[in-house]
């Protein structure tokens, strides 16, 4: 494929153009001049013809009908002057259209004919002329009628073979515009056609001369802005100097005022400045470069340096001079040795800071994910590892695992933040042993705004701070374990708490508060000094097992303190902890080769976590210990070792019970204590045969405590046998005013758990039976089936007692306890309870039915009355009826009543709808 330049496509479309441009002119000639002969013979035929046609209709009118004959004729007829008029009038007509006629005449023939009509005209005007006349001479009709004779035939003919000429004309015509047309047609499309193409072809050669010119002219612009952009001055010079182009920065140089003129040559620019020689060889062709002085606007003298480049365009020589200023390069050279020197100062201050650095510090480098790509030689000394291990390795290598999760965090949080972090670390030699230094890190970003590396200088600080440890060991260290004391327990917590508060999503801290049962009898039975063993053992363990603990504390005689850190999941992580202690103290401590066992209760809490219901004053490191405490108290009143953790419920459980132990004493002087008794009913005899003594507590305020809250909470302290010696006492004393309406009534009195194993049990019952001389037979003791449960032997040995003195035993809540039903047969009883839990589904419930009917036929084989509690609805009773079942007690029948009103309703119970 041959490819053109721009300049020969060029030359080429030029040529084309003008040859089609005279191709196109030959042709169009051609089909001009045929054209203007069709023309021509077309518009001679037509208007000939035209007017032949229209001058003979023109003279058949003026003559024939409506014309001269016709006037003439009614003129005779009628002697009316008005057709005399018309027929002259007509008669004027028919000579112009004669005379018209005339010239458009071809043959002889034709102009004969002419002749005879105008005859026949002149005829018939002398005519008129003659009756006129005769009627002005008063002759009648009939003899002018006689005279006029005129003979228009010939006019007829003529006219006929004037029509004949006519139509041959046209057939001439015709004939002859055919010839033209089948002659030139041919010429004419094909020249028209030629046009076409040629036309088509040239618009296309113009179209691309158009894009060529644009991009010439588009090469043009992109070169001035090249050039003008270029920070030397570019000129190009004809051979005799002219200058032909120069760009922006020339005129920079040499000043706008010399290169003003559009056509000015060298000797304008350097002429100015006397630089002839230089100039001169320029055009005897000595290339290369020279140096001149350049004079600007402003006078001021450069020195420019001239290079010249031979460039030939089309045969004509010319030159490409650049001019470089050299004041400015010379000004960039000064700079830039000032700055070398300034840099070598720097240099050589950086080199003696860097010896003062390695001299004191212990410098490393390492990159943005820690690893270490430089380390000085006090760092390798001090730490004792060589630079080929500490390269490549993380700092990990030198870490002693003595810093807190949170302290790596929040060190690591500062310094990919940008900060520069400063802070105390003690690190792990190669050997083992610890060291100290006092750490400042410095992060590096690079040029895209990211941390590429860190800088670390360290100080050795071993020295002071073993100093200041000594010190610290004397306040903090708990001096039997070594463990960290109570001190150190709170400032770590504190120090946390801070963190925590600071830093949304920071982590989560668990502390528990571990204490040791049983320590206090260990000691007793073994001495103080076995016990501390003891407490060294469960140390050592404590470590080991929780090795992932922040901390582990001995904050008291017989209690650790633990923390650890989460990041989250902080439930999971408190479990995991739970079964690692669980884990601690499951096998016995071998002490002295003793092995003892030992459980422990903790109290648990996740802070932030749950203090979040807390306002923030209740969230200090001292609440937190309480809180601890709380837990771990809730914890040791369970068996095994367990862990509770803290929640505020504990706290309002705390502050309730508070409440019922300082107000107990109070309230049983003002009276807000009182008993109330509801009855039981004889299933078979319908009678009331029993009544249940229950306690209520009335605050002053109105409200209620029930028993089943306060009850449990005094069984613990020493008001449960005050209270109970009070109530057994009023319950008497009840008993015999209510005998009085009923003399069998038995009563329930119940027993709680604490009172049925204490040692005061049996004095006060003894005592009351002795103060009252009441029929034991009538009380009936209550004991629920789990305080029986607790201790089988304790509670069997207390029954029976009981039962020697005469009372009644019966098993409360029966059913929820899970008795061994081969020791209950053991106990001296009277009476099972079934619990309501189990009466309130009988209608629904198919397992509560079942558990029913079988307790009413173990009581039956066991000899024993069943009563049921809780009985609420007439179904419940019917069924309990039908099953055997020999007491009801609910509310059903009555709820309970204080005294007075249970003797009115003893009076006429409402029991018909049993
Ligand atoms: P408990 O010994 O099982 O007493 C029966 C409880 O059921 C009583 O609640 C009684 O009011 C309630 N009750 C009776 N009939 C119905 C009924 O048809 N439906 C329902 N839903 N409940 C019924 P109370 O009086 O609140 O006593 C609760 C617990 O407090 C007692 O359970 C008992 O364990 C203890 N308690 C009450 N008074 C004394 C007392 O003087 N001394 C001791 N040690 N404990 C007492
Ligand atoms: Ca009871
Ligand atoms: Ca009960």
């Amino acid at each position: 494929m041959i490819s053109l330049t721009e300049k020969q496509t060029y030359q080429i479309s030029i040529l084309l153009i003008v040859a089609l441009a005279l191709g196109s002119l030959v042709i169009g000639t051609k089909a001009y001049d045929d054209f203007n002969r069709i023309s021509r013979s077309w518009t001679t035929y037509a208007d000939d013809t035209f007017h032949r046609a229209n001058h003979l209709a023109d003279l058949k009118s003026a003559l024939g009908y409506g014309g001269v004959i016709h006037h003439f004729k009614n003129y005779v007829i009628r002697h009316d002057e008005k057709y005399y008029n018309a027929a002259r009038k007509s008669a004027e007509k028919a000579k112009i259209a004669i005379a018209e006629l005339e010239v458009h005449l071809k043959t002889q023939a034709e102009k004969d004919a002419l002749q005879d009509i105008a005859r026949v005209l002149r005829a018939y005007q002398n005519m008129t002329v003659m009756v006129k006349a005769a009627i002005a001479g008063g002759r009648a009709v009939t003899d002018i009628d006689r005279i006029v004779k005129v003979d228009d035939t010939p006019a007829f003919e003529a006219m006929e073979i004037i029509s004949r000429g006519i139509e041959k004309g046209i057939e001439q015509g015709h004939s002859e515009l055919t010839n033209a047309i089948s002659g030139g047609k041919m010429v004419v499309i094909v020249g028209l056609v030629g046009v076409f193409i040629l036309l088509f072809v040239a618009g296309f050669l113009l179209s691309n001369l158009r894009r060529l010119f644009g991009e010439i002219e588009k090469k043009a612009l992109y070169l001035d802005s090249i050039t003008s952009g270029l920070p030397c001055g570019l000129l190009v010079v004809n051979r005799d100097g002219m200058v032909e182009k120069y760009n922006e920065k020339t005129k920079e140089i040499f000043g706008a005022i010399q290169c003003q003129d559009k056509k000015f040559s060298l000797l304008d620019i350097f002429g100015s400045i006397g630089d002839m020689p230089a100039f001169l060889d320029v055009l005897s062709g000595n290339m290369g470069q020279f140096t001149i002085e350049s004079q600007d606007e402003s006078f001021s003298r450069k020195p420019v340096l001239v290079e010249v480049q031979p460039l030939n365009t089309q045969g004509r020589q010319k030159y490409i001079l650049t001019i470089t200023d050299m004041s400015e390069l010379n000004q960039a050279k000064r700079k830039l040795e000032e700055t070398n020197l300034q840099l070598e100062q720097t240099i050589e201050e950086v080199n003696g800071f860097k010896k003062l650095l390695d001299e004191h510090a212990l410098v490393s480098m390492t990159d943005a994910a820690g690893r270490i790509a430089y380390a000085n030689e006090k760092f390798c000394k001090t730490s004792g590892f060589s630079l080929e291990e500490l390269l490549g390795n993380k700092h990990n290598l030198v870490k002693s695992n003595m810093h807190s999760s949170v302290f790596w965090k929040k060190m690591w949080q500062e310094i990919s933040s940008g900060k520069i972090w400063h802070g105390e670390v003690t690190n792990r030699r190669k050997d083992g042993s610890l060291y100290w230094v006092y750490s400042t890190i410095m992060p590096f970003r690079n040029e895209k705004g990211a941390i590429h590396k860190y800088v670390s200088a360290r100080t050795d600080i071993t020295e002071i701070k073993n100093a200041e440890r000594r010190i610290h060991q004397l306040a903090y260290v708990d001096t039997l374990t070594k463990l960290p004391n109570l001190m150190q327990f709170n400032e770590l917590i504190k120090s946390m708490q801070a963190e925590i508060d600071q830093f949304d999503d920071f982590g989560k801290l668990v502390i528990i508060d571990l204490g040791v049962s049983g320590l206090v009898e260990i000691n007793g039975a073994f001495g103080w000094e076995y016990g501390d063993r003891l407490i060294c053992t469960i140390a050592e363990r404590l470590k080991r097992e929780l090795s992932e603990a922040e901390l582990i504390a001995k904050i008291g005689g017989d209690r650790f303190g633990i923390v650890l850190f989460t990041e989250d999941h902080a439930d999971d992580y408190v479990n995991q902890i739970t079964a690692k202690i669980q884990k601690v103290f499951h096998h016995a401590f071998e002490v002295d080769e003793n092995l003892l066992k030992v459980s422990a209760s903790c109290g648990a809490l996740v802070y932030p976590d749950d203090l979040q219901a807390l306002s923030a004053d209740k969230r200090t490191t001292d609440d937190i210990n309480r809180y601890l405490e709380l837990s771990r108290l809730e914890s040791s009143k369970m068996s095994g070792s367990t862990l509770i953790r803290f929640e505020s419920g504990i706290l309002q459980n705390v502050s309730r019970r508070t409440m019922i132990l300082h107000s107990v004493e109070q309230a049983l002087e003002n009276g807000e204590i009182y008993m109330v008794y509801q009855p039981q009913i004889s299933l078979k005899s319908r009678d009331v045969v029993g009544v249940e003594a229950l306690m209520r507590w009335r605050r002053p305020d109105g409200s209620f405590i029930s028993p089943g809250e306060f009850i449990p909470v005094l069984e613990v302290s020493e008001f449960i046998s005050q209270l109970s010696q009070w109530t057994n006492e009023r319950c008497v004393q009840d008993l015999k005013t209510l005998q009085q309406t009923l003399p069998t009534v038995r009563m329930g009195i119940n027993i709680s758990a604490n009172f049925l194993v204490s040692d005061y049990l049996l004095p006060s019952l003894e005592k009351l039976l002795k103060d009252h001389k009441i029929d034991p037979a009538c009380l009936e003791l209550e004991v629920t089936e789990s305080s029986i449960m607790e201790d089988l032997d304790l509670a069997l040995g207390q029954l029976n007692k009981l039962k020697s003195l005469g009372f009644r035993i019966s098993v409360d809540d029966f059913g929820t306890g899970h008795s061994s039903l081969a020791y209950l047969a053991k106990f001296p009883l009277d009476q099972l309870k079934v619990d309501k839990s189990f009466i309130r589904f009988i209608s629904e419930n198919d397992q509560s039915r079942a558990i029913v009917k079988t307790v009413i036929s173990l009581g039956k084989a066991m000899n024993l009355d069943v009563i049921a509690e809780g009985t609420e609805k007439k179904e419940q009773i019917d069924f309990l009826q039908a099953e055997g079942c020999d007491e009801v007690q609910g509310y059903y029948f009555a709820k309970p009543m204080e005294l007075h009103e249970l003797v009115k309703w003893c009076e006429n119970p409402p029991l018909h709808d049993l």
